[in-house]
Order: C-alpha cells, then structure tokens, then sequence
C-alpha cells in the first residue's frame, strides 16, 4: 500500500515536471487542452484530468500563474512573477507586455476603500499582427467594393 503510494507519487512528480517544462519552454500563455496536446507528444499515457489537477497544483505551489482573462479560457503562465499581459480581441493570442507591475496603482487606493486592497489585474486588448493584416485586408476589401 505505501509502496504504491510512494510509486503513485512518483509518477506524479515526474509528470508534473514535464508539464513545468512544457509551459516554461512555450511563452505562449496555452491553455490546459494545448498544454495537454504538448504534454502527450512526451508522455503519451497521461489524462487530461491528470493535466489539469497538476496545474492547479503547479499553480498553488507558486510555480506557474494562472491567468482568468476577461471572456476566455483559463491560460497557463510558466513565467510565476507579476506581469501584465496583452490580449488579441480577434484570435485570443496573449502576449507579455513590457511593462514593470505597478505597486503604487495599490498605494494609491489605501484609505479610500472599505477594501484590503491584495493585488490588481491589468489586461491590455488589441489586434496581433496577423489579426491586424487581416483587418486591413478586409477593409481594403470592403472600399473595393462600394
Ligand atoms: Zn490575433
Ligand atoms: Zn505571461
């Protein structure tokens, strides 16, 4: 019994490792069915329960962030510390924004709400390149024809 729980935990560990490097080596921000697709390429057995309870775990333990972008899916960050992200309105690409965290946005607000104040998100929204050609493409489209 102990035996396998300790086998159990290894197997655990080992998959785990693999979904940390996984989401360290894409900054792409994926989601837990991308994060699965990558995973399997390496461990072919996993499930995609397994994916998302080591996630969650990851992310408890401080390893990775979760990210709750306003309308989508829940995204994966293998990047742990704050940073700002910038969001694709056409296709759902996130990227990171160069831009340091903002504690005083929190400083600012001390005494001026019944709130503790314990963190801030801030997401940016825009068209990625590719969305933005095809944006121009369209319009372009569009004059043609009137
Ligand atoms: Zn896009
Ligand atoms: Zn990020």
């Amino acid at each position: 019994m102990e035996q396998r729980l300790r086998k159990n935990k290894m197997r655990m560990t080992r998959q785990r490792q693999v979904i940390l490097e996984v989401l360290r080596k894409h900054n792409t921000h994926p989601t837990a069915d991308e994060i699965y697709a990558m995973v399997r390429r390496r461990l072919p057995r996993i499930s995609l329960g397994t994916v998302y309870r080591n996630l969650e775990i990851l992310s408890d333990l401080g390893e990775i962030q979760t990210l709750e972008l306003s309308g989508h899916q829940k995204r994966f960050d293998g990047n742990p510390n704050k940073h700002y992200h910038i969001r694709c309105v056409g296709c759902g690409r996130v990227d990171d924004v160069p831009l340091a965290p903002m504690a005083q946005l929190e400083n600012q607000l001390y005494g001026s709400t019944v709130y503790t104040i314990i963190g801030h998100r801030l997401e940016f929204t825009g068209l990625c390149p590719e969305c933005s050609r095809k944006e121009q493409l369209r319009r372009q489209d569009a004059s043609h024809l009137a």
